[in-house]
């Protein structure tokens, strides 16, 4: 089954994820600036690390939804 990437909308295979493996590489350096975010700002909510890392909430969301990050709490 083809899916469209939600991050780039080019035509990928179903994996677990709802992006293309070429955007999941991208992800995986935006997931190391995060946790390195969220080790130095414990308390930090959702948007603060969005807004600080300069990332897109819905992409912070899909990301611990995939299972790709985890939140303090
Ligand atoms: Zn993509």
């Amino acid at each position: 089954m083809l899916k469209n990437c939600r991050t780039c909308h080019s035509l990928f295979t179903s994996s677990k994820y709802d992006i293309c493996p070429s955007c999941v590489e991208a992800e995986k350096q935006l997931v190391v600036e995060i946790k390195t975010y969220i080790k130095k700002h414990r308390q930090a909510t959702t948007l603060e690390i969005a807004r600080d890392v300069g990332v897109d909430v819905t992409t912070l969301l899909a990301m611990v939804r995939d299972g790709r990050l985890k939140m303090m709490g």
